[in-house]
């Protein structure tokens, strides 16, 4: 399936790649270290890319959260923030770009995504509630258990096969959706969450029909729908792409629709804009008003919300560069490119291509490692050893242990390598992809992982682990014999 990223550019000679439709006006030196001290690096790091210093780093490809490049007219409007405590200009310049891009009247602004997951779950979440979802997000199903909530992920089959066409992989079941309703009673559902561009699964995004459907069980049922709209510019870039309605509809038209048959939305705006910073939006003043003592309480005073006037001013700017399809094309059109390689290969990656990242299967690429020794967590490991390439495990050690101190084995085993929006080059890309191909080549050396330090939740932030031989050495050896010195 294509996403025709960068369409309508078409080449010549038939093969498709990607183009940056911007230009490079700052740039930032890189580092591309010897493999020795790569490999010291994430020995350093307790085999945890998230304990990695940037300045062992070549590429990136941790995460998209605040590390999408800003453009030109977002780092200008920095200089006309307005400095207030309350009743900044600043603030009513990105309420008003809400109001026009999400279509929404009241606003709430926070100091990031997983901070209005804390105000969302703790007004409307009670003791043995059940939440239904796509699928969890961590940050979203830690605040929710901590609320006394339990989290129902109710996807198809389809969205947690690797290899797959179908072009909705986020999308709800809708049957059991139903089933789960009348099993616990609507009175149990706190409310109906959909995740755009479901970041766990791939980057997978779900269809407006879908959320239609959604929206109707929602009504018949007094129900609310609640949107997590972090990666909603890519999910509305998909629904153009994939869903034939759409595929005539302006990006402006698409968020406006998601938004209207959601009853609160919130967001990451490290994702939508890349400024630090988040918001919850409605157009119920009855949802409005039980929020919105909370946020004075946890962010700050209704016109900053934790957030700098600087980063509010880039974050209304970044609002509005969510409806252009030039922009939010770029990061799948990366993606596209890079899983399309890959598969050619024969290396095993999450399809179609999603949003967010490219998903390598780590289960496929490392079939001789066990899930209970982390064949994501290694994989991250080894990439950076012989790429300085930085992605992110989202695998079993992003999961957690059950009450008798088991692990939790992960639906999917993935290494995720995220392309911030316009941040890298085709070039780097290609050289991402020879790393992962001779890694593949090679992946009879690499083994697998074991805790050495792990915290009690979301152990995959400071968690140390170790491998369960020398592999890493090894790795490192045969890196050296066919490259030599070469970097
Ligand atoms: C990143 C993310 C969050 C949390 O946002 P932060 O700004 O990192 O706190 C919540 N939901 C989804 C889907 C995300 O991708």
């Amino acid at each position: 399936m294509k996403n025709n990223g960068t369409a309508p550019i078409r080449f010549f000679n038939g093969n498709h790649i990607p183009v940056e439709l911007h230009k490079v006006r700052i740039v930032q030196k890189l580092h591309l270290k010897p493999i020795d001290e790569r490999l010291a690096a994430i020995d350093e790091g307790g085999y945890n890319t998230f304990l990695l210093n940037t300045k062992d780093i070549f590429l990136d490809m941790l995460t998209d959260s605040g590390t999408n490049a800003m453009s030109d007219n977002q780092v200008s409007s920095m200089l006309h923030a307005d400095d207030a405590y309350s009743g900044s200009q600043s603030y009513y310049r990105m309420e008003a770009a809400l109001k026009e891009v999400f279509g929404m009247e009241y606003i709430l602004p926070v100091h990031q995504g997983r901070a209005a997951e804390n105000v969302i779950s703790k007004v409307f979440i009670k003791e043995g509630d059940i939440i239904p979802m796509n699928y969890h997000f961590t940050t979203t199903k830690a605040h929710m258990e901590i609320n006394g909530g339990k989290v129902l992920e109710i996807y198809r089959d389809e969205a947690i096969k690797i290899k797959s066409n179908h072009p909705f992989k986020g999308n709800i079941d809708i049957d059991k959706l139903n089933d789960v309703i009348s099993g616990y009673g609507a009175d149990k559902v706190a409310f109906i969450r959909l995740e755009a561009s479901t970041n766990l699964i791939g980057g997978q995004p779900f269809s407006m029909a879908n959320l239609r459907d959604v929206r109707k069980i929602a009504d018949r049922h007094g129900l609310m729908v609640v949107l997590d709209a972090s990666l909603i510019g890519e999910n509305a870039w998909f629904i153009k792409q994939r869903e034939e309605e759409f595929k005539n509809t302006h990006i402006k038209d698409i968020l406006l629709e998601m938004c209207d048959l959601s009853d609160l939305v919130y967001f990451s705006s490290r994702k939508v804009t890349s400024t630090r910073g988040g918001g919850i939006c409605t157009n119920n003043k009855d949802i409005y008003m039980k929020l919105r003592d909370l946020i004075p309480l946890y962010e700050g005073f209704l016109t900053y919300g934790g957030m700098s006037v600087r980063e509010i001013e880039a974050m209304a700017v970044g609002l509005y560069e969510t409806t252009d399809d030039t922009i939010i094309s770029q990061s799948p059109a990366f993606i596209e490119y890079a899983v399309g390689e890959l598969e050619k290969e024969g290396i095993p990656v999450v399809t179609p291509a999603g949003a967010l990242g490219c998903h390598v299967d780590a289960m496929g690429f490392l079939p001789h490692v066990r899930q209970e020794e982390y064949p994501a967590g290694a994989l991250a490991s080894a990439l950076f050893i012989v790429s300085g390439c930085r992605g992110m495990e989202r695998g079993t050690i992003s999961s957690e242990r059950d009450e008798t101190g088991k692990d939790i084995l992960a639906d999917m085993e993935l290494l995720r390598l995220a392309f911030p929006r316009r941040v890298f080059t085709l070039s780097q890309t290609m050289f991402l992809l020879d790393r992962i191909k001779w890694l593949y080549a090679n992946r009879d050396l690499v083994g697998g992982l074991k805790f050495v330090e792990e915290p009690p939740v979301l152990r995959f932030f400071m968690g140390r682990l170790a491998p369960v031989s020398d592999w890493p050495v090894k790795l490192a050896e045969k890196f050296r014999a066919d490259f030599g010195d070469s970097l």
